[in-house]
C-alpha cells in the first residue's frame, strides 16, 4: 500500500514524495499505521516493487499482503489515469465498512470504488465486499489485471473463462451491454471485453475493445462475421459423436431416450442455438436447451399452444434438481436467465418451429422429425445455424 496514517493521525502518501531525500526526511523517526486496522506498517523498498508500506504481521481485514509488483503498479497507474478528469483518491479508507478501495472517486453520477484484482478471491469475499460498497451507496468497479484474464497476451478470443473470471462480468443498467473490464499496468490501458458466444461453460468468444480511459458505458464496434460459427459446429459434432456418451450426460441421455426414443447423439438440430443472454447460465448451451426442449416442446402436438409460464416452471424444476446451473454474477444488475429462455423461444419462432401468438403464448407449427444418422445431424446443424444467422444479420452475432 502507498497511503498510511502518521502518529498525528494525518495521512501520508508515498506518491506525493517525488524525491528520495524528501522521503527520507519525512519518514525519519516517524511511525506509520494502517488506516483500516491501525497496526504498525513497515516501509519496504525492493528491487522490483515500488516503495510501499506493508503490514508487519499479515493480519489486516482490509487488505491482503503481500501485494504483488503488478498489483502495486496497477493501482498507481489506475489512479494516474483518472487524474486529468477527476479527483481520485488512492487507497481510500471507508470507515463505515472498514474497506479500502484501491482508488475512489466521486463524480456527478455517483461514488465509485475501483478494485484492481490480481489474485484469486473467493466467491464469498467477492460478494461480501461488493455488498458492503453497495450498502454505502458506492458503485464497486471490479477490474481484473489483464494478465489474469489474457495469459501472455495471446489472442483475446476465444478465452477459457473460469467462474472467478466470470464474476467480473458487469452490467450496470439495461442500457449497458455486459462486459468484463481489465487493466494493463504496463501500457496503462483499459480493455472492455464483451462475451459474444460461449462454446461450452468456459470457452467464450469476446469482443474486446481497448481504451485509454475508463468509460461507464463502452460502445462496442459490431462484429459482422460470427467468428465462432465453425468452432461451434465442430464442437456440436464432437458433442454428438463423443460427449453425448460421457457419464455426466447419463441422466439427459436416458431422459432423451425415454421422451423421443432416440439416442442423445441424434438430438434435434434446433437444440444448441445462440441467444444473447446466454451468459446467465453456466450449463452449456446444448445441455440447457436440450432439457428445455425435451421438457416443454417436443411432446406438444402440432398446432397446440405452449405457455411461457410452464416453460419457465419446467426450467426452474431443472435448476432445483441441479440439472442446470446458473452463474453467480454479483455485478450484473439487469436481466436474468429468464431472458435467455424467452430468447430461445423466439429463436424457435425465427426458424419456423413455433409461432408467437402473444408475448407469452406460442403455437407449435411443425413437429421436428428425429434425425436418422450422425451425418444427417451434422448437416442439419449447419443448415439451421446458417439460416438463423442470416436472419440475425443486424444483431451482435
Ligand atoms: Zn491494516
Amino acid at each position: 500500500m502507498f497511503v498510511a496514517k502518521k502518529r498525528d493521525g494525518s495521512y501520508f502518501s508515498l506518491l506525493d514524495c517525488k524525491r528520495i531525500d524528501e522521503l527520507e526526511r519525512i519518514t525519519k523517526g516517524e511511525s506509520f499505521y494502517c488506516p483500516a486496522c491501525n497496526s504498525a506498517l513497515l516501509l519496504k523498498q525492493g528491487q522490483v516493487r515500488r516503495i510501499h508500506f506493508a503490514h508487519q504481521f499479515n493480519s489486516c481485514t482490509a487488505s491482503s499482503d503481500p501485494e504483488s509488483p503488478y498489483h502495486l503498479e496497477g493501482k498507481v497507474k489506475l489512479y494516474e489515469s483518472f487524474l486529468p478528469y477527476n479527483q481520485p483518491i488512492l487507497e481510500h479508507h471507508i470507515p463505515n465498512t472498514n474497506q479500502r478501495a484501491d482508488v475512489y472517486m466521486e463524480t456527478d453520477y455517483g461514488r465509485y470504488a475501483f478494485e484492481f484484482q490480481c489474485s484469486n478471491l473467493s466467491a464469498a469475499d467477492f460478494n461480501r465486499r461488493t455488498k458492503l460498497y453497495e450498502k454505502e451507496g458506492i458503485h464497486p468497479i471490479w477490474i481484473i489485471g489483464r494478465q489474469f484474464l489474457v495469459p501472455q497476451d495471446r489472442n483475446v478470443s476465444p478465452l477459457k473463462l473460469s467462474p472467478f473470471q466470470w464474476r467480473f462480468l458487469q452490467r450496470p443498467s439495461p442500457q449497458s451491454p455486459p462486459f468484463i473490464l481489465s487493466f494493463c499496468p504496463k501500457r496503462s490501458m483499459f480493455s472492455y471485453h464483451r462475451p459474444i458466444f460461449s462454446i461450452n461453460s468456459s470457452t467464450t468468444y469476446l469482443n474486446s475493445q481497448p481504451s485509454e480511459h475508463w468509460l461507464e458505458k463502452p460502445n462496442f464496434i459490431k462484429q459482422h462475421s460470427p467468428l465462432w460459427k465453425e468452432h461451434f459446429l465442430h464442437y456440436k459434432k464432437k458433442w454428438r459423436y463423443q460427449y453425448s456418451f460421457y457419464k455426466p450426460h447419463q441422466k439427459l441421455r436416458s431422459y432423451c431416450y425415454g421422451k423421443m426414443t432416440i439416442p442423445l447423439s441424434l438430438f434435434p438440430a434446433e437444440i444448441g442455438l445462440p441467444v444473447s443472454s446466454f451468459y446467465h447460465i453456466h450449463t452449456s448451451l446444448i445441455e440447457w436447451q436440450a432439457w428445455l426442449y425435451f421438457d416443454s416442446i417436443y411432446q406438444a402436438p402440432t398446432f397446440s399452444l405452449i405457455h411461457l409460464s410452464s416453460v419457465l416452471k419446467n426450467f426452474r424444476f431443472r435448476l432445483k434438481a441441479s440439472d442446470i446451473t446458473l452463474r453467480d454474477l454479483p455485478l450484473v444488475k439487469a436481466g436474468s436467465y429468464e431472458d435467455a429462455i424467452v430468447e430461445y423461444m423466439n429463436v424457435l419462432v425465427e426458424i419456423g418451429v413455433l409461432k408467437r401468438e402473444t408475448p407469452t403464448i406460442y403455437r407449435v407449427l411443425q413437429m421436428i422429425l428425429p434425425l436418422s444418422s450422425l451425418e444427417q445431424a451434422h448437416l442439419q446443424d449447419r443448415l439451421v445455424l446458417e439460416s438463423l444467422l442470416r436472419t440475425k444479420q443486424s444483431t451482435d452475432y
